[in-house]
């Protein structure tokens, strides 16, 4: 027993080394960059002080949304989906399948889950004992399921779900720009270190591996941006789009689908001014699109609404515990 809960936080340590690595690498870049780059080779005041402003205000929007990713919890079901103890007795005393896929069935009939297995059961967590909601998943790794799951993301030791999604794409984003704006302006310098014409061994070889090391994590940042961008565009999640979710009718990969711009406003919010910052500004729209699983939960929305305006009020008031359960129990028929 001992043996294997020091197993488990050894395992859980071990997820912190891609971590580190990554803030090693961004700890690294910013030194070689201001120190080796701009305050070493620079001669222009003018061009130093230029490039150092962009660079800051780079290096902070990757931070922040680099943290908010890290740091925010994935969200988890709210206790409706739990089984209580006498429908988890019940479960577990029932031997047939048949039997217990009709108890899931009878209890979720007040939840109304939309999605299935691949054989038309309940989705249900034997590890959480929960009734799945739609485009939930179990994660292994954090050992909870999680809403809205796209993936397990061992380089910031996090599930990216409903909760952390925005702050993800922001991610990519600022990281790409990160890694442009070093490229577009060592550049000039590269190609003069590489043909010879300024020299200082320790100098060069900090800039030479700063745009190398820049360019090979752009171009791997450029296709996962715009892979996720795609995602968006298409209201799927990566699980989604490696095994199309399952309904009562079938499997249907469009099923959550409302339209380019309502899928983007569902991650983004409304509020245009907060696109840019990872700061939790989700919104739930009226279904204007083509999904019609999510059309008999209109009344839900004015909820919605006031939440969300909350929110984007308040932009740096950090939502409720009561909020938070309130958002995630109704986005899972909406997201
Ligand atoms: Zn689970
Ligand atoms: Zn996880």
């Amino acid at each position: 027993m001992l043996l294997t809960a020091c197993l488990r936080r050894c395992a859980r340590l071990l997820c912190w080394i891609p971590v580190t690595i990554v803030i090693m690498v961004v700890m690294w870049s910013y030194y070689a960059y201001v120190v080796h780059f701009c305050w070493i080779l620079l001669s222009s005041s003018t061009q130093r002080v230029v490039f150092l402003c962009l660079f800051h205000i780079s290096f902070g929007m990757f931070s922040w949304s680099f943290w908010k990713t890290l740091s925010t919890p994935p969200s988890s079901p709210s206790v409706e989906f739990q089984l209580s103890s006498s429908d988890s007795l019940l479960y577990e005393q029932e031997r047939g399948g048949m039997e217990k896929s009709q108890i899931l069935l009878d209890i979720s009939q007040k939840l109304s889950v939309h999605t299935r297995t691949a054989a038309g059961a309940i989705r249900f967590c034997h590890h959480c004992q929960l009734i799945k909601p739609d485009r939930c998943h179990h994660c292994s790794v954090c050992q909870m399921c999680v809403l809205k799951m796209d993936h397990h993301c061992p380089w910031l030791n996090n599930c990216i779900g409903f909760s952390n999604y925005k702050f993800f794409m922001l991610f990519l984003l600022y990281s790409l720009l990160y890694c442009l704006l070093i490229i577009a302006t060592v550049t000039p310098t590269f190609i003069q270190l590489w043909l010879g014409k300024l020299f200082d061994s320790c100098v060069k070889l900090h800039v030479l591996f700063l745009t190398l090391v820049s360019a090979m994590f752009a171009v791997t940042l450029c296709f996962l941006l715009f892979f996720h961008i795609w995602l968006l565009a298409s209201n799927k999640t990566t699980l989604e789009w490696l095994s199309v979710p399952f309904f009562v009718d079938g499997p249907a990969s469009e099923a959550f689908d409302v339209g380019v711009r309502a899928n983007f406003l569902q991650v983004f919010g409304k509020n245009k001014s907060l696109w840019p910052f990872p700061i939790f500004t989700r919104s739930v729209l009226r279904n204007t699109g083509p999904s019609q699983k999510i059309s008999i939960f209109q009344p839900l929305n004015n909820y919605v609404q006031l939440c969300t305006q909350y929110l984007v009020g308040n932009p740096f008031t950090e939502m409720t515990a009561s909020m938070r359960r309130g958002m995630e129990a109704i986005s899972l028929w909406h997201c």
